[in-house]
């Protein structure tokens, strides 16, 4: 019987989920469709009931689900509940697990771009989701000190606080991202700068100026020599940030390769078969 995956959200048509996980469905042989799913945040819970009683193996979860979804499901994963967030959901024979795998995917996305993670010292710009995905995500390979700058540092105090009891022997610490002295310490201590604010995205000419204002105002040359650059925005590939980086001769990594990797983990939760990466990557650059 054909089974059916897909990605819950509220609007679902600009993802680029289905595209992928169709792509790696289709090289695997897998007798499996993969749809987007348009879910008003009311009609959450119906859904869910859906998909247990369709027996669906699993789906993705994107915004403004995320955080809705987790009390819907039977149990969560550590990951899921120290990032305050459901991403892929696994119906293990009836048992619906929530689980987050932005964190994992952005560490093997760096991974695979050579990035060192165990005893890295990280400084994350913002204070969202996608930061506490990171400041867990890093802390789990071994990061040795966290660095949350936000323009409210109060949000990235409160960030640094609530992640610190589930990041190990991680130092975490929240400060202002701006001009300050302090800032400019803690990016000459950084082996990794992972830009997790929406700054850098570039949908219109007005977001262009503005990203291209905030990468101006980063500090950027405080960084060390032998500092890496992550953006976790995609779009543009490369952003603002990285170009300013990139023109610093540091090592840029862009944020596909978190996209790639948190959907790979999804992939291989689903269905217990290496994710063909590749031909996933290649579904994204379309
Ligand atoms: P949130 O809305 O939860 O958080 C956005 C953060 O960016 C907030 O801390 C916000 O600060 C900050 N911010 C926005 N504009 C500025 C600015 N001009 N200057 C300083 N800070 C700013 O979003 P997410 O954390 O969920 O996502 C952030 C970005 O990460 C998104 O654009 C998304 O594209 C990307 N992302 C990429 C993923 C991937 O797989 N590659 C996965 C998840 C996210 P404030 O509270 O002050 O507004």
């Amino acid at each position: 019987m054909t089974q059916i995956f897909g990605v819950l959200g509220y609007p679902i048509s600009h993802s680029r989920s289905p595209a992928m996980h169709g792509a790696a469905l289709r090289e695997l042989g897998i007798d499996a469709l993969y749809v987007p799913l348009a879910v008003p945040p009311e009609r959450l819970p119906q859904l869910v009931q859906a998909l247990r009683e369709l027996g669906m193996p699993g789906v993705n979860v994107t915004l403004p689900l995320k955080t809705a979804i987790m009390p819907l499901v039977d149990t969560l994963t550590p990951a899921a509940r120290a990032v305050a967030a459901v991403n892929t959901v696994i119906n293990d024979n009836g048992t619906l697990i929530g689980d987050n795998t932005d964190a994992e995917g952005l560490a093997r996305s760096l991974d695979a771009a050579g990035v060192p993670l165990a005893g890295a010292n990280v400084v994350v710009l913002g204070a969202g989701g996608a930061a506490r995905a990171t400041a867990y995500g890093l802390a789990m390979r071994g990061a040795a000190r966290i660095a949350i700058a936000a323009r409210k540092p109060a949000e990235a105090e409160r960030l640094a606080r609530e992640l610190a009891p589930s990041c190990g022997n991680t130092a975490l610490r929240g400060l202002a991202l701006d001009a300050s002295d302090g800032f400019k310490l803690e990016l000459s201590r950084a082996s990794l700068l992972v830009q997790s604010t929406s700054a850098t995205l570039e949908a219109s000419l007005a977001q262009h100026s503005g990203a291209q204002a905030f990468a101006a105002s980063l500090p950027l040359e405080s960084l060390p020599a032998h500092a890496a650059v992550v953006d976790l925005v995609y779009k543009p590939l490369e952003t603002a940030v990285m170009a300013r980086a990139r023109q610093r001769g540091l090592k840029t990594v862009d944020g596909l390769g978190m996209l790639l990797h948190q959907g790979a983990l999804a992939f291989e939760r689903w269905t217990g078969r290496p994710a063909p990466l590749d031909v996933m990557r290649a579904a994204l650059l379309k």
